[in-house]
């Protein structure tokens, strides 16, 4: 792939509309909100913004959909992907999906600001559908507008990419737009309503059905309608199953939890907390999705949550994103049992994943501590890491970093001289001190048992443990600047987060611990629902 001669214009694209065709549909075609009985999607248009520019895009994703980057910079590219023209082959529609939000059944919820341009034949011969966020009302916008901020469109964009490059499987972007247009919003939710700028985001995955978009045709008991979402999405993306019946419809559950908790394992692993872990937020294909108030560990807490809408109970904090996962495949599982209409196999999948899960999550940590080889002691010794990790705060991304630094033949004492850097306090007291030396001195110990050489502990250590992550006030500053109208920084980040693994001379300050003044800002280390 992407020989240049491949790559096509944005008119010769071969794009269609499968889910539409596939799936029953809303006949009503004005665009007012409204409960939608008996259809997956309403036809709808996007809103026209005449003075939308470009503020970025993905070289990448566009050479994936078989599209020259270079028609990117097109007007025609801006024009399409802010929802302002449509190419001829475009039917645009926005889904009807159903969810659980923090814990209680919602109702309807579906594309309230996502509308669906069709999906594009790739020249690998995938199906990829392109979904702008943020251009405009639905039937589903409920009581809001449909439109998207630019901060927050800048969030999604950017980490989509990111997350892609540290290889977490998630929905990715094609474009970042800026609108024109001014949108209102509180942002605390606390009286302060302001005018901001808006923005869409081009999303682009294989698909975009979630555990709600099977919830809410059981909830409803459109039980045909059920079978009929559950039919198409398993031949369009998970074929391989063949044709539905009982037993397909239990190892299409089985594949929904078993790329559930491989996504989950790298979150836990890169340090992501998703923040809004509803079951609308849930993708049937394990993608992360839907990026809202997201964050990233800078000190090891497992009892952070960036969203502040979530502050109280802090439901979807980093430690309990594998229980919550959990608990919405629950909820996917309730959703399709009238498919299937036996409890026992749904239960017993529900406990391979703990299982693969429990299993996979411990695989993953052995590779961010070095081992190549498994030990009895290895649980004991992470969890021992993890508990030491609370004596002082320490960033968790330059943890394992420097980790990687220290030799097998090492005094404990020099080990925790090059720890230092990812510690937040410039001096640890005794107690933490302590902590560290005694964890190191087992660790060295158990890197004794370890035949692998430094120097291929390290380079495999490195490869898992990323050095850029897109930290919570890395990208308030993109923002920051961005609204300013300089988009260099979200240039930069696209840049450098394409090989988080790499070191990249000349570009260390996106490396480094979050700084004070960050602690505390709004968009560093507090976001809320509102984008
Ligand atoms: P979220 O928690 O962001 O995934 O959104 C939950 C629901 O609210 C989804 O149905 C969204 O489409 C909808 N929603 C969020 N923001 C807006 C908005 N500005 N306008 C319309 N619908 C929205
Ligand atoms: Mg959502």
């Amino acid at each position: 792939m992407n020989k240049a001669f491949d790559l096509k214009t944005l008119d010769a694209l071969k794009i269609d509309a499968s889910f539409i065709n596939a799936l029953p549909g809303d006949p009503v075609t004005e665009n007012y909100t409204r409960q939608v009985a008996r259809a997956c999607y309403s036809h709808v248009t996007p809103e026209s913004f005449p003075e939308a520019s470009l503020i970025a895009y993905s070289k990448d994703i566009a050479q994936s959909l078989g599209l020259d980057p270079q028609e990117c910079e097109s007007e025609l590219f801006t024009q399409v992907f802010s929802g302002t023209r449509l190419l001829d082959s475009m039917r645009p529609y926005a889904c009807c999906y159903g969810g659980h939000q923090f814990g209680n059944w919602a109702g309807q919820l579906g594309d309230g600001r996502a509308i669906n341009l069709g999906d594009v034949h790739a020249p690998d011969g995938k199906l990829w559908t392109l979904q702008l966020k943020g251009a405009g009302p639905t039937p589903y916008s409920r009581s809001a507008d449909g439109l998207a901020v630019l901060r927050s469109s800048v969030r999604e964009f950017l980490c989509s990419e990111a997350m892609y490059h540290l290889g977490v499987p998630t929905t990715r972007a094609l474009s970042l737009i800026a609108t024109g247009n001014q949108v209102v919003r509180d942002m605390f939710y606390d009286g302060h309503p302001k005018k901001e700028p808006g923005a869409v985001v081009c999303r682009v995955s294989p698909s975009f059905i979630r555990f709600g978009s099977f919830e809410i045709f059981s909830a409803r008991k459109e039980q045909d309608i059920l079978k009929t979402l559950a039919d198409y999405t398993i031949s369009r993306n998970f074929p391989h199953l063949g044709k539905p019946g009982k037993a397909v419809y239990l190892q299409w559950f089985r594949e929904v939890c078993q790329s559930t908790a491989t996504m989950i394992i790298h979150w836990m692993r890169v340090g992501f907390v998703h923040g809004v872990m509803n079951t609308d937020n849930m993708s049937v294909l394990g993608l992360t999705i839907d990026y809202g108030p997201y964050g990233w560990l800078e000190n090891y807490d497992p009892d952070w949550t960036p969203n502040t809408t979530d502050a109280e109970g802090k439901r979807y904090r980093f430690g309990n994103q594998p229980m919550i996962a959990l608990w919405n495949l629950v909820q996917f599982a309730n959703a399709i049992y009238p498919l299937i209409e036996e409890v026992e196999p749904l239960e017993e999948i529900l406990q391979e994943y703990k299982d693969s899960y429990e299993k996979g999550w411990l695989e993953m940590m052995r590779s961010k501590l070095g081992f190549k080889e498994s030990f009895k002691e290895d649980e004991a010794l992470i969890l021992s890491l993890i508990e030491t990790f609370a004596l002082t705060e320490t960033d968790m991304t330059l943890f394992f970093r420097q980790l990687a630094e220290i030799s097998k033949d090492s005094e404990p004492v020099a080990g925790l001289h090059t720890l230092e850097e990812a510690f937040y306090m410039p001096e640890l007291t005794d107690e933490a001190r302590q902590g560290f030396t005694s964890w190191l001195q087992k660790y060295l110990a158990r890197l004794g048992k370890e035949t692998r050489s430094d120097d291929a502990r390290k380079a495999a250590m490195n490869d898992v443990n990323p050095l850029y992550v897109l930290r919570n006030y890395l990208a308030q500053l993109a923002i920051d600047k961005s609204e300013l109208g300089d988009h260099s920084m979200i240039e930069e980040l696209l840049e450098v987060l394409h090989s988080p693994y790499s070191y990249q001379e000349g570009k260390e300050h996106l490396a480094q611990k979050r700084p004070d003044w960050a602690r505390i800002r709004a968009g560093c280390s507090m976001l809320s629902c509102s984008s």
